[in-house]
C-alpha cells in the first residue's frame, strides 16, 4: 500500500529503556501493521534498531491468547521439574521444527501439548473464580498469603493500578516486578546516595561530556539507539572509557577498554578513586559543600592501590592509573552503567562506588556530568516510579515512613500494611515456607524463564494454592497457572511509558485486541471490583491524573500535554518545556541535601569456579531478542536472524575441550543442565562464557544461582560456575 493510504499512529517502541518514538503505518483493510518508522524526539531523533523497526508482528501471531482459560487437569504440569524445560533442543538435537498451531518457533511452549489441560471460559466465570480463590486464600492465610508480580512491560497506569489493587484489596505490600532482576541494586544505592532512584542526566547529555565511563553494559545490543549517541559523541571528541569483562563492540569505539574480571568492579573503582585522590584530582569545593562521609570513603579506597586492584581485576595497574587521570582531569564526565554492575551479590556496592566516583570529582549537577543506570525495559523506570515495588508507594515514598502511609490511606480510603512487602526473589522463597505466600496474581511476568535457578522457581510456584497469569501468550509461567487471562499487547491500548531518561511518553492504540482479549487496566479493575473495591476509572488518562496527584516528581504532567515527544520529569512548565535534563544542580534529594558516600570493600562472588565447574557464566541479552522471548521469538525477522541459543566461548576454552564452532554441547552447573551450540567468540575472556537467557529450550537460568544482593535483593545473574562439555 502507498504510504498515503495507510493509517499513521504515533507511539513508542516497547522494548528497551531508550523508548524510541516511532510511527506505525497500518493497513486498515487488512487490520495489520505494514511497517514502522522512527519519529523525531530528543532522545531518539528518528532512529530505530532492528527490534523497533521489525519486532511488532508477534501481535498478529496465531498463538495469541484470545479466550480466558481455566485449568482442568490439576496435576499438569506439576510433575517432574527439569526435563520439559529443556524442550525441543534436547529432543530434536537442536534443529527447530514447525509443528503446532501456526508457525511455532523452536523452543516456545508447545500449545498442542499444553492446551488440553485447560478449557475455555467466559470472562465472568474466569474473573469470578480469580476473585473467589484470592479472597479465600486471603481469609485463610491473611494478607501475607497473597503476592503480585507486575511487569515493566505494563504502562504507568497499569503498574499504578496493579500495586494499588494488591495493597488496598489484599492489605499487603507483597508486590514487585522485574526491576528486582535488573536495576534494584542501582536504585537502592542511588536512593541512599542521592535520594532519587532515577537517572541524574540523559544519555543525550553525553554530547556535553569530556569523558564518559560505560561500564557493565553492552549498549550496542541492549540500548542500541543510546549507543549510537555514545559513538556520535566520541566522533566529536568525547573520550570513552569502557569497563566490562566482555570485549563487546563498544570496546572498538572506546579510547580505553578495561577488561575487568567478572565480579571485581568494587576493587577497580576503589583503585580509580585511590588514584584520583592521590593525584589531587578531587573537587574539594564540591566535596565540602555537597558531600558527606568523604573521609571514611578516602580511608577505604586507600587500601586499593592500582597494583592490588590489578591482581584482583586483571587490569594493568598503569591502565588503571591512566583512566583515573583522564577521568580526574576532565572538566565533565558521566557514568553510564548496565546490569554488569547491578546483577551481582555486590550490585549495590558496585553502584555505590560509581556514585562516590562522580561525587568526589564534582561530576553531578552540571551539563555533561552525572549518573545514568541504563534501564533495561521500556517502562522499568515508570513501573518503579508508579510504586510497583514492595517498599515504596508511588514516587519512592516509603511504606514505612512516618506520615506517608497515613497520606496514602487518606487518598485510597483504606488501611494499609505498615510493613515492607516481599520482593520477587523473596516471594519465591516464601512459597516454600509454612505461613508463606499461597496465592499469586502475575501480570505480564514470566519468572519460569527470567528468574535465577528456575528449577527452584518452578518447585516453589507449582506449590501455590492458586496462580492467575494475565498475558498475551501461553508463557512458560502460564503453563502452571490455574487461570489464564488473555491480555493486550502494547499495540492494542493507550498508556504512558517512562524511559531511562525520565521521559514520559504516550503509547497509542494501533490495533484491536484479538478475540476476547482485553486491555489490562480493565481486567485489573474488574478483579478489584470483585474483591470489594469501588473502582470506576473511565480510562488511562483518569488513572494517570490520580497517580500524578500522589507523585511530586510527575507534578503538572497530564496525558494532554505529553504531546508527540513526551516530557522529561520533573517538569515545572509542561506547556512550554521539554523538562529537566540535569538533576541536583543545587542540592541532592536526600533529607540534608548532601550526597551520602558509602564505602565498599571488594568481596568475591558467591560461587567461584573449581575443578568440577571451571568456567564463569555471564548471562544477558542479544540485540534481536528481548527477555524471555515471548514477543521477539514470535517476530519473523528477529527470530530468523537469531533463531537459537548459543554459548559464547573463548577460542582456547573451546579448544581445550575439543569443541568446534556450532557443535551441540551441554552446559551444566550445580543447579541444572542445558544443551545448546558453541559460538567461538573473541569477545570473551579466557575462562568466561556468555549465554543469552531468551531461549526456553536452553534456559540459561537453569544454571544461574539464586544468591542475592543483601540491599537491592537482586540475583547474581552475572556470575556462577559452570562446565561446558561435549555430548
Ligand atoms: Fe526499541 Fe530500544 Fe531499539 Fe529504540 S533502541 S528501537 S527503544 S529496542
Amino acid at each position: 500500500q502507498p504510504k498515503e493510504r495507510l493509517d499513521a499512529v504515533d507511539s513508542v517502541c516497547p522494548y528497551c529503556g531508550v523508548g524510541c518514538a516511532l510511527t506505525y503505518y497500518v493497513d486498515r483493510s487488512r487490520g495489520a501493521i505494514a511497517y514502522a518508522e522512527g519519529r523525531d524526539q530528543p532522545g531518539s531523533q528518528s532512529r530505530l534498531c532492528v527490534k523497533g523497526r521489525y519486532g511488532w508482528d508477534y501481535a498478529a501471531s496465531p498463538q495469541r491468547l484470545t479466550t480466558p482459560l481455566i485449568r482442568v487437569d490439576a496435576a499438569y504440569p506439576k510433575g517432574p521439574l527439569s526435563a520439559d524445560v529443556r524442550g525441543d533442543m534436547a529432543k530434536d538435537g537442536g534443529r527447530r521444527k514447525g509443528k503446532g498451531k501456526g508457525r511455532r518457533p523452536g523452543g516456545l511452549v508447545d500449545y498442542d501439548e499444553v492446551m488440553p489441560h485447560f478449557r475455555e471460559a467466559t470472562w465472568e466465570e474466569a474473573l469470578d473464580l480469580v476473585a473467589r480463590r484470592l479472597k479465600e486464600i486471603h481469609a485463610k492465610g491473611g494478607p501475607g498469603a497473597i503476592a503480585g508480580f507486575g511487569s515493566a512491560k505494563c504502562s504507568n497506569e497499569e503498574a499504578y493500578l496493579f500495586q494499588k489493587l494488591i495493597r488496598t484489596g489484599f492489605g499487603t505490600n507483597n508486590v514487585d516486578h522485574c526491576t528486582r532482576l535488573c536495576h534494584a541494586s542501582s536504585v537502592a544505592a542511588l536512593f541512599e546516595g542521592v535520594g532519587s532512584g532515577a537517572v541524574s542526566t540523559t544519555y543525550g547529555d553525553v554530547a556535553n561530556a569530556e569523558v564518559v565511563i560505560i561500564t557493565g553494559s553492552n549498549p550496542t545490543a541492549n540500548h542500541p539507539v543510546a549507543s549510537s549517541f555514545f559513538k556520535q559523541a566520541r566522533r566529536r571528541g568525547t573520550k570513552i572509557v569502557y569497563v566490562d569483562p566482555r570485549a563487546s563492540t563498544v570496546a572498538e569505539h572506546a579510547d580505553y577498554h578495561c577488561q575487568v574480571k567478572p565480579g571485581t568492579d568494587v576493587a577497580f573503582y576503589n583503585a580509580i578513586m585511590h588514584e584520583v585522590i592521590r593525584l589531587g584530582l578531587i573537587d574539594r569545593e564540591f566535596i565540602a559543600a555537597r558531600v558527606s562521609n568523604y573521609d571514611e570513603l578516602a580511608r577505604t579506597v586507600a587500601e586499593y592501590p592500582p597494583e592490588r586492584a590489578a591482581q584482583i581485576t586483571g587490569v594493568d595497574a598503569d591502565l588503571i592509573r591512566e583512566v583515573a587521570r583522564v577521568w580526574g582531569e576532565a572538566g565533565s564526565g558521566v557514568i553510564y552503567w548496565g546490569m554488569g554492575i547491578s546483577q551481582h551479590t555486590t550490585g549495590t556496592d558496585n553502584a555505590r562506588c560509581l556514585i562516590a566516583l562522580c561525587s568526589i570529582t564534582g561530576n553531578v549537577g552540571r551539563p555533561g556530568t552525572g549518573l545514568h543506570p541504563l534501564r533495561g525495559q521500556n517502562n522499568v523506570q515508570g513501573a518503579s516510579d508508579a510504586g510497583l515495588i514492595p517498599m515504596f508507594y508511588p514516587d519512592y515514598q516509603g511504606v514505612d515512613r512516618d506520615g506517608t502511609r497515613e497520606r496514602f490511606e487518606r487518598a485510597w480510603g483504606t488501611k494499609l500494611d505498615p510493613n515492607r512487602g516481599l520482593t520477587v526473589t523473596e516471594i519465591i522463597g516464601s512459597v516454600l515456607k509454612p505461613g508463606g505466600v499461597r496465592g499469586m496474581y502475575m501480570l505480564g511476568e514470566n519468572p519460569f524463564l527470567s528468574d535465577p535457578n528456575i528449577n527452584k522457581v518452578r518447585k516453589a510456584l507449582s506449590q501455590l494454592d492458586f496462580l492467575v497469569v494475565q498475558d498475551i501468550f501461553l508463557t512458560e509461567t502460564a503453563e502452571f497457572a490455574d487461570v489464564v487471562l488473555p491480555a493486550s499487547s502494547y499495540l492494542e491500548k493507550d498508556g504512558s511509558y517512562t524511559n531511562t531518561d525520565r521521559r514520559v511518553q504516550l503509547g497509542r492504540k494501533v490495533l484491536d485486541p484479538p478475540g476476547q482479549a482485553r486491555v489490562d487496566w480493565e481486567i485489573v479493575q474488574d478483579i478489584a471490583r470483585r474483591v470489594g473495591l469501588d473502582w470506576n476509572y473511565s480510562g488511562p488518562s483518569e488513572v494517570f491524573d490520580e497517580m500524578v496527584a500522589l507523585m511530586p516528581s510527575y507534578a503538572n504532567l497530564r496525558h494532554e500535554n505529553l504531546g508527540l515527544t513526551g516530557k522529561l520529569y520533573p517538569n515545572a512548565d509542561p506547556e512550554h518545556s521539554d523538562g529537566t535534563v540535569v538533576l541536583f544542580d543545587e542540592r541532592f534529594n536526600t533529607d540534608d541535601g548532601l550526597a551520602h558516600l558509602v564505602p565498599a570493600q571488594w568481596l568475591p562472588a558467591k560461587e567461584l569456579p573449581d575443578a568440577e565447574y571451571p568456567l564463569v557464566l555471564n548471562t544477558g541479552r542479544l540485540l534481536e531478542h528481548w527477555h524471555t522471548g515471548s514477543m521477539t521469538r514470535r517476530s519473523y525477522a528477529l527470530d530468523t536472524i537469531s533463531p537459537e541459543a548459543e554459548v559464547y566461548m573463548h577460542p582456547k576454552d573451546a579448544a581445550d575441550r575439543g569443541l568446534a564452532h556450532g557443535e551441540l554441547v551441554q552446559a551444566r552447573s550445580r543447579r541444572g543442565a542445558i544443551r545448546l551450540r558453541v559460538r567461538i567468540s573473541h569477545r570473551e575472556q579466557l575462562g568466561n562464557c556468555f549465554i543469552p537467557f531468551h531461549f526456553r529450550e536452553a534456559a540459561a537460568n537453569l544454571l544461574t544461582i539464586d544468591e542475592i544482593d543483601p540491599y537491592g535483593k537482586i540475583p547474581e545473574f552475572k556470575f556462577c560456575a559452570i562446565q561446558v562439555e561435549s555430548l
